[in-house]
């Protein structure tokens, strides 16, 4: 990508970002999904960011990205994962694994707006662990007709159109591998239902659907049969970079909320930013953001050459590994920056009228999806002392 046109873009994502503030602050404090945000993504011209130019999106690479997401990740933690839904874990599997048909009739309309995207890997029974799923396709004539419950999806609500992964109906042994389909949500056989009640990320849509012979038709299949793992796999390096994007946006919000409230509450007659105990608050969330953002952009630098490689398996390691890093590292620095940000807030730091104590109750979940606390660890841990160490298979 040229310089100027990742300026443009950057400048692009900062006016969305102004204009997103008011309504997402007031869906927030109201409990509400925030329904305005595709339409305004659209208006800036920011739902495919990544995707080529030549299939309507704006070109970026993996670095810009991260910094756009990074940005985002300021307003909020549910903003970001509309984005992560419909663009980390949406267009890129089509982008990464897709053929040239199915390219042009999804990419071009999901940058239009014309198809919100999601990602449908885990289910009630099958989260860490996806190969336990249940889901199932069958081929019945001309189409698949997929069954089954996925869970926790984000813009599981909103899309239209998922991808999702399923195993052969019939397939007993080494023959039951999952494939990947780009999955049309319309029609009776595709039932949704929201789930709010988490404990942040109000304005972010996330759903369960359940699927009964849901027909999609043969040339919607993902990659080749049986596939389906190692497209969830990559597709989950993508989504891991931008949590950990996200992430940095919440520590770089986290300390402008907190160095303004230094500078301007007073206790004991004096700023409390001239209380020292204060100001180790402060360093701790700087140190945090500094950390984060030279490991997302060693990352981000990886998934870059691992995406123009795609065949380098090197490479692919190598993405995986350092997102994984990035991923566990951003996630845990943002949790931890945005309690000490409170402690700064004192009470007010205590409601959700406050930056920082949303920033807190919505980063909790960076460190559970796209893969936990726990699995990255271990998965860090198998690279290092090789495969014959794996802690689980
Ligand atoms: C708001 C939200 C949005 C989400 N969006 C999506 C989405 O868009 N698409 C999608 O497919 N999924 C999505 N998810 C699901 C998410 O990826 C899963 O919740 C996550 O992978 C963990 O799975 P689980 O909840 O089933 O927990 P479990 O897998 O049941 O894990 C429970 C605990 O056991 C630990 N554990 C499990 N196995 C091991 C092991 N081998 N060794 C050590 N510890 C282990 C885990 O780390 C965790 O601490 C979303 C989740 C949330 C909360």
């Amino acid at each position: 990508m040229y310089p100027q046109d990742a300026e443009k873009l950057l400048a692009d994502v900062d006016a969305f970002c102004q204009e997103l503030r008011p309504t997402e602050e007031l869906c927030y404090v109201e409990h509400r999904q925030n329904d305005a945000i595709a339409e305004l993504a659209k208006k800036y011209d920011l739902l495919g960011m990544p995707i080529p130019v030549e299939l309507g999106g704006r070109g970026a690479d993996a670095v810009t990205y991260a910094r756009a997401l990074a940005r985002i990740g300021r307003e909020g933690t549910g903003a970001r994962t509309f984005f992560s839904g419909h663009t980390s874990i949406g267009q890129y599997p089509i982008l990464r694994y897709g053929n040239d048909a199915q390219k042009k009739r999804y990419l071009p309309a999901s940058v239009r707006g014309e198809y919100i995207l999601a990602f449908g890997l885990t289910e009630p029974d099958a989260g860490s662990n996806p190969l336990e799923m249940t889901s199932t396709y069958r081929r019945e004539g001309n189409r698949f007709l997929l069954n089954g419950v996925k869970y926790l999806i984000s813009n599981g609500g909103i899309a239209q159109a998922v991808v999702v992964l399923a195993y052969p109906e019939a397939a007993t042994g080494p023959e039951r591998r999952m494939s990947a389909f780009i999955v049309e949500t319309a029609g009776e056989t595709f039932e949704t239902e929201d789930l709010p009640s988490k404990l942040g990320m109000f304005t972010a849509n996330t759903a369960m659907f359940q699927m009964t012979d849901h027909p999609v038709p043969l040339e919607n299949m993902l990659g080749e049969e049986g596939n389906g793992f190692r497209v969830a796999m990559g597709t989950l390096i993508s989504g891991r970079l931008s949590v950990a994007s996200g992430c940095l946006g919440v520590i770089e919000d986290c300390l402008v909320e907190a160095i303004h409230y230094c500078q301007t509450r007073t206790q004991h007659g004096k700023l409390i930013g001239k209380h020292q105990l204060v100001q180790e608050h402060l360093a701790a969330i700087e140190i945090a953001r500094a950390a984060s953002d030279a490991m997302i952009e060693r990352a981000a630098h990886a998934k870059q050459r691992s995406d123009e490689s795609p065949q380098d398996k090197d490479a692919a390691a190598e993405a995986d590994l350092r997102v994984a890093q990035a991923k566990f590292f951003a996630s845990n620095a943002a949790w931890e920056a945005a309690d000490h940000a409170v402690q700064i807030f004192g009470g007010r730091g205590y409601s959700e009228l406050y930056r920082v104590g949303r920033h807190l109750q919505d980063v909790r979940v960076c460190r559970i999806y796209e893969g936990t606390d726990e699995i990255m660890k271990l998965k860090i841990a198998t690279a290092l002392l090789g495969k014959d160490f794996a802690a689980f298979s």
